[in-house]
């Protein structure tokens, strides 16, 4: 029997009690609760059941972007310190990337750069926006300056639309179809946007090494790829809206377990930017690794997937 592959999830998400006390976790069903709340067994086991053996923790939404300037650093400090002892208690199966305190931009530098050469995190990962404003303000930069000074990735997740996007796009259907605002549509255009956002304010030329990490199979971004670099050809001339996104993003396949839109974006970018990821627990563990099994990928692709390419870009 060929021996199981070697399995790191990056989008897996818990939360921390403190931040969850003042109401800054994401306020879903029971279920989902209980898996976001465990750090230890429960986890494990599922992980155990579905053959991943790493996940990168991350916080689950809002996490640190809803607190504000005051309140963000020092329970950045706690949350990160607590999620290393969670981490030191399995470091076989857990790694991290931190949450940073976005509100207080030289702070939250400061904390990556702690949780990174410090508590040996990954990287970190931002969700939605702070105070409404897209991460890509230049009040933000020096959090993504100290990130490629650092060598480590920013991972972008969505979080709920902004309220005036709300109120404007979506309010006829959210009682009906509440997902419309979350993983359905709202969180992908949210962060595409956001991805977008970065490409266009030049943080990229500021510091060529910044890395950014998109789930959901990029949000849509791979397809759209041909028709965005078009539609701004006028203004990107030396490098288009293509070059930069595939020289300084990656994508993983969080709660996106689908071949086809696999295989667009491995036509798009390459399988060296794609990271196998579950989303975990807003998606099952085990629909993912079956997933895996099916995929026309080679034996070297498979492994860049699983784990390869996650290993390069982590330093795990
Ligand atoms: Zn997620």
């Amino acid at each position: 029997m060929a021996k199981k592959p070697y399995i790191i999830a990056l989008e897996e998400h818990y939360q921390d009690p403190e931040v969850k006390q003042l109401g800054a976790g994401p306020g879903a069903g029971h279920d989902v609760v209980e898996r976001l709340d465990d750090l230890g067994a429960l986890r494990i086991r599922e992980m155990d059941e579905a053959g991943i053996d790493l996940q990168v923790l991350s916080h689950s939404i809002p996490g640190l972007q809803a607190v504000d300037a005051e309140t963000g650093p020092p329970l950045a400090r706690r949350t990160n310190d607590r999620l290393y002892e969670a981490v030191q208690r399995h470091p076989d199966r857990f790694s991290a990337f931190a949450a940073l305190p976005t509100a207080n931009p030289r702070a939250a530098a400061d904390e990556l750069e702690r949780a990174v050469t410090q508590l040996g995190f990954k990287g970190a990962m931002v969700n939605g926006m702070t105070n409404g404003a897209f991460h890509d303000d230049k009040r933000f930069w020096p959090i993504w300056e100290r990130a490629a000074k650092l060598d480590v990735p920013i991972y972008i997740h969505p979080a709920l639309p902004h309220p005036a996007v709300i109120e404007a796009y979506y309010k006829d259907y959210v009682q009906s179809h509440p997902g419309v605002l979350r993983a359905a549509w709202g969180f992908t255009v949210e962060t595409a946007t956001q991805g977008l956002r970065f490409v266009l304010s030049g943080v990229f030329d500021a510091h060529p090494n910044l890395k950014i990490i998109l789930g959901h199979m990029g949000e849509g971004l791979p397809f759209l790829l041909w028709r965005i670099s078009h539609g701004l050809r006028a203004t990107m001339k030396e490098k288009t809206f293509r070059d930069i996104f595939c020289q300084h993003f990656w994508i993983t396949t969080s709660g996106f377990f689908s071949d086809t839109a696999l295989t667009c974006s491995m036509m798009e970018m390459g399988i060296d930017r794609i990271l196998f990821s579950v989303d975990y627990p807003f998606a099952e563990n085990l629909p993912g690794t079956e997933w895996l099994k099916t995929l026309p990928l080679g034996p070297e692709d498979t492994e860049k997937l699983l784990n390869g390419n996650a290993r390069r870009l982590l330093k795990i």
